[in-house]
């Protein structure tokens, strides 16, 4: 794909909703609220929307599976919730993607974006989601950022330079 002009919001609309109707589709389905709370003022970004959408594939996927596993974890009162969120911050555009799932543990924290790191069982997970992620984004020349609290939530936090001469 080439770096366009692209309308982020209706990419993070399109490829969060992919994501939820798979999941849903799936043999695991769990009740998720998304929330979008979308810059509406954001102007078209130079991405590669075909990389970009897997940006937001990964995310959205590796929430559901952090918050499915808190759901199965005997927590009845539990709403799995998971919010994107896009603002101009005038040179640079911020994206995050938000779950109250469990949490990284601090141990691991470090390893998350290494290629093959994975907590999960099997064939489930490949470990490669967040270590493409992190590639697609440093070839936007952004920057991830993750912020947790255990137990609470999980906020990956993207910085994109709005133009990439
Ligand atoms: P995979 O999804 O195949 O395990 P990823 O690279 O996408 O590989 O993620 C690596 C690991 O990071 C996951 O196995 C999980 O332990 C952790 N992780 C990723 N996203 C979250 C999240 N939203 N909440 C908690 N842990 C997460
Ligand atoms: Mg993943």
């Amino acid at each position: 794909g080439t770096m366009d002009p692209t309308d982020l919001n209706a990419l993070i609309r399109e490829y969060s909703n992919l994501a939820f109707h798979g999941m849903r589709a799936n043999p695991n389905p769990i009740n998720v609220d998304i929330q979008l709370s979308l810059d509406e003022n954001l102007p078209k970004i130079k991405l590669n929307s075909e990389d970009f959408s897997r940006v937001i594939l990964n995310l959205v996927k590796n929430a559901f599976d952090a918050m499915r596993e808190k759901l199965s974890a005997k927590n009845p009162e539990y709403k799995a919730k998971v919010e994107i969120r896009t603002r101009d911050l005038g040179d640079k555009v911020l994206i995050e993607v938000e779950d109250n799932g469990p949490g990284v543990p601090d141990q691991i924290r470090d390893k998350l974006l290494m290629p093959f790191f994975t907590t999960k069982k099997g064939t489930e997970g490949t470990g490669l989601g967040l270590s493409i992620t992190h590639d697609i984004i440093k070839s936007h020349e952004g920057t991830l950022e993750i912020k947790s609290e255990e137990g609470k939530f999980t906020c990956f936090s993207i910085l994109l330079p709005k133009s990439t001469e």
